[in-house]
Parts: C-alpha cells; sequence; structure tokens
C-alpha cells in the first residue's frame, strides 16, 4: 500500500491553492510544480547568522533578538507565491527613491560601509514598516476588518 505523503487538504497560506509533495515536482512548469508545498521563513535565518539550505555556513548576524519575535516560525506555500512572490517584490525607480529618501531621513544611509550592521538590521525593519503599512491600508480600504 503507497504511503500518503500529502496532509489531507493542505493549502498555500496566501493564494489557497490545494499543495501537494510529490516527489521530483517542485518547481516544475506543471500544476503539480506549480502547486508544491513550499516551507517559508517569516524573517529569514540569515538575519540570526545561519543558512537554512547551506547548513554549517555562518553569516552576518542582523538581530540578536527577532524584532517581531517570529524567530524560526514558518508557513507553507505554494512554488509559485514562494518563490515567485515573495522572494521577488517588485520595486520600481520611484519606489527605491522614495525609500532612500526615507533611509536618509531616518539616519539609516551610509556614506561607507563599517563593521557594523546596525543600520542594515534598520533597514530591514523600515522595509517591514511600509509592508505593514501598505497592508494596513488597503485593507482598510477594501473594507475588512483588521
Ligand atoms: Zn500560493
Amino acid at each position: 500500500m503507497a504511503r500518503n505523503l500529502e496532509k489531507q487538504d493542505e493549502r498555500c497560506a496566501i493564494c489557497g491553492c490545494l499543495l501537494n509533495r510529490r516527489k521530483g515536482k517542485y518547481g516544475k512548469q506543471s500544476l503539480l510544480g506549480r502547486a508544491h508545498a513550499s516551507k517559508h521563513q517569516y524573517v529569514a535565518e540569515r538575519f540570526f547568522g545561519r543558512s537554512g539550505n547551506r547548513k554549517g555556513t555562518r553569516r552576518l548576524r542582523l538581530f540578536e533578538k527577532c524584532p517581531w519575535g517570529l524567530e524560526g516560525e514558518y508557513d507553507v506555500f505554494c512554488y509559485e507565491c514562494h518563490e515567485i512572490l515573495l522572494h521577488n517584490p517588485v520595486f520600481t525607480r520611484e519606489n527605491i527613491l522614495v525609500f532612500a529618501d526615507l533611509v536618509k531621513q531616518k539616519e539609516l544611509n551610509e556614506a561607507r560601509k563599517n563593521r557594523s550592521n546596525e543600520k542594515l538590521g534598520r533597514r530591514v525593519q523600515l522595509q517591514h514598516e511600509v509592508i505593514e503599512l501598505g497592508l494596513r491600508t488597503l485593507k482598510s480600504k477594501s473594507g475588512c476588518n483588521p
């Protein structure tokens, strides 16, 4: 009897599609590949000095403690929402100019790099603030309750 490796009705946390865990299908240009289950950490492991896909690799630690209290926590998405949507946010030239202005206003700019990565960590937090405010604004415009 074949062992069922799929969780019953496991769905993508963003688009809600029915996920699968069929071996060898991840990322393939097929319905199974596009809907393959994929774990994504809310806050990247690299921010805590680790690499999830390169075990043993040490990176510069950005945060001693997770600013959002989500270190190690994750959700499950389809291949498309994880690899295409979450990993490739679009920033237009104007978006970058406005973000750079905010960075400068908050004195998070760096004329020259030094050994500290504190400003980078604070830029990561600023970027998250932008996303959170954007989500709240769009949600309130759509008439949904927070
Ligand atoms: Zn999805």
